[in-house]
């Protein structure tokens, strides 16, 4: 968001001066730039790094599949990210909407709210967990996402992380679980405040993660654990789940 700034006031002094000021498209795109309008039936690489972003808009117990392949589950994705930000919600990815998405990310694709440090603790490489490091980093990014859309949806209150990626070494030093989600980087532990452990597990069913353990299941009194485990898994029973 930063440097956006700058280049506005950089512009803004520029026009200031009476120089004239070619505008340059919107990028918190260090990473990633659109080309085109995308809809229903088509498919990429573009695709796919749109599904990334509305992986958090599946519906309730939905999960997105990030495949490149622009289908009906895609548009609603799309259509309920568009709704979100008080977009017209026609399911059609075109200008606004990615600017709605620059708006929201960091220059390395990450969403304005988390970041890669936040989501591992627990070592700088991702590295000795379950997957390889590029995996570990790609899936903690779609639980990034995911976690931006939900705090949206509540009210744009902080949510705050108390774990993530771990190493088997982190992860046995943590005392989790030995096929933990938190050794393939997609698991993330939530703390209380502003909003409580049920609030989070409750809210959590609307924004794509198939697992959700909360207040009610062993261990997880204080703090709610969210993942995208290939099924679904809820359990937090003092929240009615
Ligand atoms: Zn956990």
């Amino acid at each position: 968001m930063l440097h956006k700034i700058i280049s506005f006031v950089t512009a803004t002094v520029l026009a200031v001066a009476g120089l004239t000021v070619t505008a340059a498209p919107a990028h918190a795109d260090g990473c990633y730039t659109w080309g085109r309008t995308l809809s229903q039936g088509m498919n990429g690489e573009d695709v796919r790094q749109l599904q990334i972003r509305v992986s958090g808009y599946p519906g309730y117990g939905a999960v997105l599949g990030i495949d490149g392949d622009y289908g009906p589950a895609t548009k609603a994705a799309v259509t309920r990210f568009q709704q979100a930000y008080g977009l017209p919600g026609d399911g059609i990815a075109g200008g606004q909407t990615f600017t709605k998405i620059y708006q929201l990310q960091d220059d390395d694709c990450t969403p304005v709210n988390f970041s890669y440090a936040e989501l591992n603790t627990c070592n700088s490489t991702w590295g000795g967990g379950a997957v390889s490091s590029a995996t570990a980093r790609a899936n903690a990014l779609v639980s990034m996402w995911k976690l931006q859309a939900m705090r949206h949806a509540l009210g744009d209150g902080a949510i705050r992380v108390t774990s993530g990626f771990r190493s088997v070494a982190c992860n046995n030093a943590a005392g989790g679980a030995s096929n933990s989600r938190h050794l393939y980087g997609d698991a993330v532990d939530l703390g209380a405040g502003p909003h409580t452990l049920c609030r989070l597990a409750q809210q959590a069913r609307n924004h794509g993660f198939n697992g959700i353990l909360g207040p009610g299941y062993p261990g997880h009194g204080d703090h709610t654990h969210v993942d995208h485990r290939s099924g679904r898994f809820w359990s937090a029973s003092s929240c009615g789940i």
